[in-house]
């Protein structure tokens, strides 16, 4: 039995032309990445296939961020990113602050990297690789509170290497704001086990410290799935993600995070912000505040999500599937689709 809902599955389909929207005002919003200056190579053919499926249009800011481990962004590198961009685009270029991207003063650092080394000997993925641990715990809280971001309500955050398949025609940060929702997303899976297995444990303790009672979503990670009981994995994957900055610069957010900060997780194990990302919002948001961009063509990695029906999608160049193009919403992929399905209360129908 299908329940229908006050929040539509996706906006009204107005065709691939340009539509009334985009005359609308824009959002507060900035398109976000956390880059290295060799990701240029993979970053420029991404921009600009961003720009041609989205941003050319709608203009939308660039904030891209460097770890304080390397040198600031080269001129050429600055100057290769604007020529790959819509002219006249804003591009701000910083750096994350040192004290955002280090061994924290409460872990001993030397028992930490013996740590790095065991995790890559047992197969932890990127467990070996202390830049991201750092990525990690950036991601996962303190990028809300970096300074070029203060004057943003909105991020969408974008990786080298990533691809959009199909014309996004509308604003999504708008259309997040219309719905008052918090949160948006491409792609949904498991998790692999061996990079949190304390994380439950801990956030289970923090809800009963905190006194916290978690929201509806709850059900779409704990629930068993694949004999998977307690935390079944299930994550929204952070490489495209749409945010609204106030919930994650938030105290109940940052108290959150700084707690699980605390516990050592993203050193002694190998946290990633995706997981961390997911229970934080069932823990304080809940399924109505997000949304599945199910019309969205995007591929991360050999991992794609495009959408079922064609009409969805606007002027779409999806490639076959193969084993570059790998079908994430099949099942053996562990995609937490039905998941999802299952408990939001967006209507589901054929
Ligand atoms: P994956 O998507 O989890 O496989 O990891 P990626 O290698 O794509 O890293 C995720 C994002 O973080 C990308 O935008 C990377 O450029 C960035 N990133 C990862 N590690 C580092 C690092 O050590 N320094 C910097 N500056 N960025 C990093
Ligand atoms: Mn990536």
């Amino acid at each position: 039995v299908l329940t229908p809902s006050p929040i539509p599955r996706r906006p009204a389909f107005e065709g691939c032309a340009p539509t009334s929207i985009e005359l609308a005002p824009r959002a507060n919003g900035a398109i976000l990445l956390l880059v290295r200056e060799g990701d240029l190579p993979a970053l420029l053919p991404t921009l600009r296939n961003f720009e041609h499926r989205f941003n050319a249009r709608f203009k939308y800011p660039y904030v891209f961020l460097s770890a304080p481990d390397e040198p600031p962004f080269s001129p050429h590198f600055r100057a290769s990113i604007a020529d790959a961009v819509h002219p006249g685009a804003l591009l701000e270029f910083g750096q994350v602050p040192e004290e955002h991207w280090r061994i924290p003063e409460w872990l001993d650092e030397d028992e930490i990297r013996a740590g790095f080394l065991r995790q890559a000997g047992e197969g932890v993925q990127y467990g070996g690789r202390e830049g991201y641990h750092h990525m990690c715990r950036f991601y996962s809280g303190l990028f809300a509170r970096h300074e070029l971001l203060q004057k943003y309500e909105w991020y969408w955050r974008l990786e080298p290497g990533v691809r959009f398949y199909c014309s996004v025609t509308y604003d999504p940060f708008r259309f997040l704001a219309q719905r008052n929702q918090t949160y948006g997303f491409v792609i949904t899976l498991i998790d692999d086990l061996n990079t949190i297995p304390s994380l439950y444990k801990t956030v289970k303790q923090y809800v009963q410290e905190a006194g916290l009672t978690p929201t509806d979503m709850w059900d779409f990670f704990t629930r068993d799935k694949n004999g998977a009981s307690g935390y079944n994995r299930c994550h929204f994957w952070t490489n495209f993600e749409i945010g609204h900055l106030p919930f994650f610069r938030s105290q109940p957010y940052q108290q959150l995070f700084t707690a699980l900060d605390r516990s050592g997780g993203f050193y002694t194990e190998r946290w990633g912000d995706a997981p961390i990302r997911t229970i934080a919002l069932g823990l304080l948001e809940g399924t109505d505040k997000v949304h599945y961009f199910e019309d969205f063509a995007y591929r991360h990695d050999w991992f794609m999500h495009c959408p079922e029906r064609k009409e969805m999608g606007c002027d779409c160049d999806c490639p076959a599937f193969d084993t570059d193009h790998v079908d994430i919403d099949g099942q053996s992929w562990g995609s937490c689709v039905p998941e999802w399905k299952d408990i939001s209360s967006v209507q589901w129908r054929e």
